[in-house]
This record gives C-alpha cells, sequence and structure tokens, in this order.
C-alpha cells in the first residue's frame, strides 16, 4: 500500500467544479490585484477569528516580516522567539537586521515554554527585546495567557507564528476572565500561511495578518503596498506584499469547508492513537503519541483547554532515522520538522553562537510527522501503525 505524506486530491475532489469556475470567473473579471475576492475574505477571516481588522499577504512568510516592520523592528533590535519552528519565524527576524534570541520548549507540546521565556525577559537588562514571536507548532496553540502577561509587563508586543494553527483554540486567560480564543487573537497580532500544505491552503502562496487593534491593520495594510498613502506619496518604506485576488478566491470557497478538515484530522489523530495504544498493550513499543497539552477538547472543562487542528501528528520515537527509511521501503513517506534547531542554523551561527537548546536538540532528532490529511484512510492508518510496530519487534 502507498501512503504519501499529504494528498491534496481528495479535498480538492470535494469542491472541484465550484474553484474551477470561480478562477475563471476571476480571470474574466479583469480585476488581477487586490479587489472584492481579497476584501471578501479579509471579512470573512475577521468574523472567523473573532478579531477587528485582517490585512491578506503574499505568504505567512511576508506575513510575519510585515507585522515586524509595522512594529518598528530593525537594526540591533532583539526578537524572542522558539528555536523549534520552520526557518520562516527566524529568516524574518534576521532580513530586519535584528537578533534572535531563543526560549527552549515545552518538551510535550513542542512549544516555547512561558517559564524560559520569563528567565529571557528577566535577563534582557539593556530591555532589546523588541517582540516576542510565538509559534503554534503543529496545529496546538503555545501557552498563551502566560506569554501575553509578560509580554504587557515588559511593554513588549506579542506576534504570533500562526502559520501553522489556523482554526487552533485555546482557553486564555486575563484579567481573571477565561474565554475560548482563536489562534491569531490573543497576541497584537497573527500570522497565518496559505501555503498549499497547510489546514487552509490556496493554489499557490498566500498568507494574512489578523490584530485585535485596527491601527495595527491599517499599518500593515499600508506597508503592503510600499506604504503609499496617498498614492506614490511614501512617508514609510513598505514593499509589494499583496494577495493575489486568485487566492483569496480559491481560499473563500476552501474556508467554508475549513471546520470539516479539522474534524477529519482531529478523527484521524484520535484513530492513530487509539491503534498505537493496542499494540502498546500487546508489546512496549518506543513511540510517544502527541498530546494535545491542555486536554484536547473543545468542550467547556477547565482542564480541556486546547482545540488541536493537526497540520501535523507527531510522534517521538527512538532509531527515528532507521525507522523512516524502514516506513520508506513499506511506501509510507512522514517527514522530519524539523531536523534542526533554529538557533543551529547555520546561517547564524557562522554571525554568533547561541546557547544550547536541551530540549529543541532532543526534539530535533526524536520527532516524526505521519500522514494526517483529510482523505486518509483507517486502512492506510493501521497499515502506518503496523509497519511501526513491525519495526520494533
Ligand atoms: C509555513 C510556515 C511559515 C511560512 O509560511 P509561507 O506561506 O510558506 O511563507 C512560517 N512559519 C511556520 C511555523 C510555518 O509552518
Amino acid at each position: 500500500m502507498n501512503v504519501p505524506l499529504l494528498d491534496l486530491g481528495p479535498t480538492l475532489e470535494e469542491q472541484r467544479q465550484e474553484i474551477i469556475e470561480k478562477v475563471i470567473e476571476v480571470v474574466e473579471s479583469t480585476r488581477y490585484i487586490q479587489g472584492p475576492e481579497v476584501e471578501g475574505l479579509e471579512e470573512e477571516m475577521c468574523s472567523y477569528c473573532n478579531v477587528a481588522g485582517a490585512v491578506g499577504v503574499s505568504s505567512g512568510t511576508d506575513a510575519l516580516l510585515v507585522s515586524l516592520m509595522a512594529l518598528g523592528v530593525g537594526p540591533g533590535d532583539l526578537v524572542l522567539t522558539t528555536p523549534y519552528s520552520f526557518f520562516a519565524t527566524m529568516g524574518v527576524i534576521i532580513r530586519l537586521g535584528a537578533i534572535p534570541v531563543f526560549a527552549d520548549i515545552d518538551p510535550v507540546s513542542f512549544n516555547i515554554d512561558p517559564l524560559r521565556v520569563a528567565e529571557v525577559l528577566a535577563d534582557d537588562s539593556a530591555r532589546k527585546i523588541k517582540a516576542i514571536i510565538p509559534v503554534h507548532l503543529y496545529g496546538q496553540c503555545a501557552d498563551m495567557s502566560p506569554i501575553v502577561e509578560l509580554a504587557e509587563q515588559y511593554g513588549i508586543a506579542v506576534i504570533e507564528d500562526a502559520a501553522q494553527a489556523i482554526g487552533a483554540e485555546a482557553v486564555y486567560s486575563s484579567n481573571g476572565e477565561k474565554e475560548w480564543k482563536k489562534a491569531g487573537s490573543m497576541g497584537l497580532a497573527g500570522c497565518f500561511s496559505f501555503f498549499p500544505s497547510k489546514n487552509l491552503g490556496a493554489i499557490g502562496d498566500g498568507g494574512m495578518v489578523v490584530s485585535r487593534d485596527e491601527k495595527f491593520s491599517d499599518r500593515v495594510r499600508l506597508l503592503r503596498n510600499h506604504g503609499g498613502e496617498p498614492k506614490y506619496y511614501h512617508s514609510v518604506v513598505g514593499g509589494n506584499f499583496r494577495l493575489d485576488p486568485i487566492q483569496a478566491a480559491v481560499l473563500r470557497i476552501k474556508l467554508r469547508r475549513l471546520e470539516q478538515w479539522h474534524r477529519q484530522r482531529r478523527q484521524n489523530a484520535e484513530n492513530y492513537n487509539a491503534l498505537f495504544a493496542e499494540k502498546q498493550a500487546l508489546n512496549s513499543i518506543p513511540v510517544s503519541t502527541p498530546e494535545a497539552v491542555y486536554g484536547n477538547c473543545n468542550g467547556d472543562n477547565d482542564l480541556k483547554r486546547n482545540y488541536h487542528i493537526y497540520n501535523q501528528y507527531i510522534i517521538r520515537v527512538e532509531r527515528r532515522d532507521e525507522l523512516r527509511s524502514w516506513l520508506q521501503q513499506q511506501q509510507i513517506a512522514t517527514e522530519i520538522y524539523y531536523p534542526l534547531g533554529l538557533h543551529q542554523q547555520k546561517c547564524l551561527t557562522d554571525i554568533f553562537t547561541p546557547p544550547p537548546m536541551a530540549q529543541t536538540e532532543k526534539a530535533a532528532e526524536e520527532t516524526l510527522a505521519l500522514p494526517i490529511y483529510p482523505g486518509l484512510t483507517p486502512d492506510m492508518q493501521e497499515y502506518v501503525v503496523k509497519s511501526i510496530a513491525q519495526f520494533y519487534r
């Protein structure tokens, strides 16, 4: 049996005709820059995330870049982030001449650990840290309440890298009030990616910056189009960070199915968990399944505080690289997100040597992503788990 890591076919099939007709409609409209589809998606994302403003941009990377530009991050500034993420999270910091500093991850959620964040902020006596970028890795929210509280205490902005977590939710507490909040709506701003492999994927590149602060959204909107306001008068330097209307039009169609796809991914995750538990009961295998740290349920129960959308289903294993080759031989595709901490990347270590990050370095040796996409069949999942158990037998 051949099991790909990701197959976009099944979800395309659900909306194939509608998407093709819409693309033709945009082509025929001759509105190729900005326009009603982009604005429509921005409005829909505002209500989906329950935020004041949303600005469509060219990619998730540009969403992060333009957000830091809107904060005025520049040479000599520090930006605090997690060492365990996709490169873009750190790349945007360096591109602005700023320097990344890291707080290690929590080993269960793989997300930035608020206790480490507190330590790093306490050490920053020169007050050079201008922003914090927590990442909601794999589709599960970082522990945002303490992070935002710390940031407020130090007067620092929080920009959420929610590229993998559109629609993820967590119970968020501020000023003694608890409420359900969507990823991207807890910090000052949230950055989404519509890269095709994300839960809401375009047919090319795209991204979005959402914010609870309308003024911040206005600033991002200005910078998205070279900072020209009025047109051809530039008091600030921005860039071309615009979202393509064809992408926006397709995303609006796909947004209507997003909750359903989240549920399918969650169902697949539950299936894997049950299959692994079954194997474990027979014969211990050195595999730990992902835990939704706050309980993995969107019920009202206080202990169940996280709605994981499983952009990735990540297991921790022994002899990871050998297992991966074995699975490849069984025609099962897997991936390693990520084999190296950001603090270990050569482009950074050529400039300076950040301190070691023990939890990140361990995770980089042990994590493995299994196929989790909507349309993955129970047969395929059984085959994947059986093949893993076979390897350790
Ligand atoms: C995908 C991703 C990005 C970048 O998004 P692009 O749309 O590919 O530019 C940034 N951060 C994280 C954590 C991501 O997974």
